[in-house]
């Protein structure tokens, strides 16, 4: 749902049920990381979640290195547990062609990714911010906000569910001095990207490269449009999922759903990505690429994860962004805290969204033009032919998906990028260690 300061109001009678702190929406892994952190930090929280315990995502959530460093900068360590597999590098198709490209050596930061289960991922945030002292309420919809007399938000309005979101008993409030949004995409309330993917028991299980297709044909050599990406997590389940990752893209999931059914009949049989080894149903949903929420904080309420739109608008990738997002507004909420007046409080909030932009280090409007290029055919088809054959160019387009905090702002197709590509095209030929097998 999209949340509006007044949707609950300054009169609302609903009965008061409990205050803290701070008020979180959401204990996907941006809500629970910004819990387990404010909980670091002292403060008390309240995290809602509408579904209820049993409740299990499926999927694969792939973890890039950054994303990998900002779980253990919450104290949480992949060694030693078989439920994390770890990849080394991507490994980019597309047009006949095979590139892999370990991940970029950043200072500082973890030299592996990971891969888990996406309902494994969900449960250790959660369980995380349980453990921190955070208390989380599930089966709890929020409904709204609920405002002060100047319109400032102070609190939600929520509603007990059961599992298909219907009520099960009345409304009450939670009064916070801060609220944090991470209740997913629908919150921005924008046009966003989409994927789809399914879950297969494959022999692929094993790879330690997250594997992206640029481009996608068909078993007849048709061209699909969007891209795809396969990631084992070395537990005998692969994912295999196409997104449409323009902001503005009219794919529907069923659309989506039948490009990754095409694309998949003209993969190799070995891989056994096929319908009788799958292991759950398709999971369509929207990507969080809408930087809606630029300004971050409005009225006491700050936007982390897929509600701020922060997931990387070139690849779709969310979770590297939902960790940053939940520190980076923990830090900010936890400063804002320590002041006194309520204006100075307001004022140390809206820095939110610049500290947000720069720890993500990006250039929006580079990556939004990208992402709607790549979707079509055609630009897809001149990436594989043209830069997919160079590995420096590669390596370069992957340093610049996960960029390092407080780096200089660069993207995917940056200008130096794009004079690149436009050089390879005009000097076609194959670069050192290009595997194409
Ligand atoms: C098919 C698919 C595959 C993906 N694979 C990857 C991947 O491999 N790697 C990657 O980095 N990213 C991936 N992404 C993106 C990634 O999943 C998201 O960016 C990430 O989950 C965002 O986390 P979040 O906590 O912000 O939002 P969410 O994970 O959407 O969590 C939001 C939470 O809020 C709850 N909620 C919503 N509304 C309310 C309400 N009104 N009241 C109370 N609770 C509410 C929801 O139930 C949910 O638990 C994928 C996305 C899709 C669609």
């Amino acid at each position: 749902m999209t949340f509006s300061p007044d949707a609950a109001g300054p009169a609302s009678a609903a009965r008061a049920l409990e205050s803290a702190d701070v008020v979180v929406v959401g204990a996907g892994p941006a809500g629970s990381a910004a819990a387990a952190h404010l909980r670091a930090a002292g403060l008390d929280v309240i995290v809602l979640e509408r579904a209820d315990a049993g409740a299990v995502r499926t999927g694969t959530a792939a973890l890039t290195p950054q994303a990998v460093g900002e779980l253990r900068a919450l104290g949480i360590d992949d060694a030693g547990t078989q439920r994390w597999h770890r990849t080394t590098g991507v490994r980019f198709v597309g047009g006949g062609m095979r590139l892999a490209v370990a991940w970029p050596d950043v200072a500082g930061r973890p030299g592996h990714g990971l891969t888990c289960a996406q309902a494994v991922l969900d449960d250790t945030l959660s369980s995380y911010a349980v453990a921190s002292g955070a208390r989380v309420h599930r089966a709890t919809e929020v409904t709204g906000f609920q405002t002060d007399a100047r319109g400032r938000v102070n609190g939600v309005a929520a509603q007990p569910v059961d599992g298909s979101g219907q009520p099960t008993g009345a409304g009450f409030t939670v009064g916070a001095r801060v609220v944090i949004d991470a209740s997913g995409v629908a919150a921005t309330g924008q046009p966003s990207g989409l994927a789809v993917s399914v879950d297969f028991a494959s022999p692929r299980h094993l790879d330690d490269h997250v594997e992206t297709w640029l481009s996608l044909t068909s078993a007849d050599g048709t061209r699909l449009p969007g891209h795809g990406w396969i990631v084992g997590r070395g537990d005998g389940h692969v994912t295999a999922g196409v997104g449409a990752l323009a902001a503005d893209t009219s794919a529907t999931p069923d659309q989506c759903a039948g490009v990754l059914q095409q694309w998949l009949t003209a993969l190799p049989a070995g891989w056994q990505l096929t319908e009788t080894t799958t292991t759950g149903p398709v999971r369509a949903a929207r990507l969080g690429t809408a930087r809606a929420h630029r300004d971050g904080a409005r009225d006491g309420v700050l936007h982390v994860g897929d509600a701020a739109g922060a997931a990387h608008p070139v690849t779709g990738e969310g979770l590297t962004a939902a960790l940053v997002s939940a520190r980076v507004a923990a830090a900010t909420v936890v400063e804002a805290l320590t002041r006194t007046g309520e204006s100075e409080i307001a004022t140390t909030l809206a820095a939110y969204g610049a500290r947000l932009d720069d720890a993500l280090g990006r250039h929006e409007r580079w990556d939004r033009l990208a992402a709607r290029l790549l979707d079509r055919p055609s630009v897809a088809r001149l990436v594989t032919t043209y830069a997919l054959p160079r590995e420096a160019l590669m390596k370069r387009v992957l340093r610049h998906a996960t960029p390092s905090p407080g780096a200089p702002v660069e993207t995917s197709l940056t200008p130096p990028t794009m004079v690149s590509v436009t050089r390879a095209a005009a000097h076609p030929g194959t670069e050192r260690g290009v595997d194409q097998r």
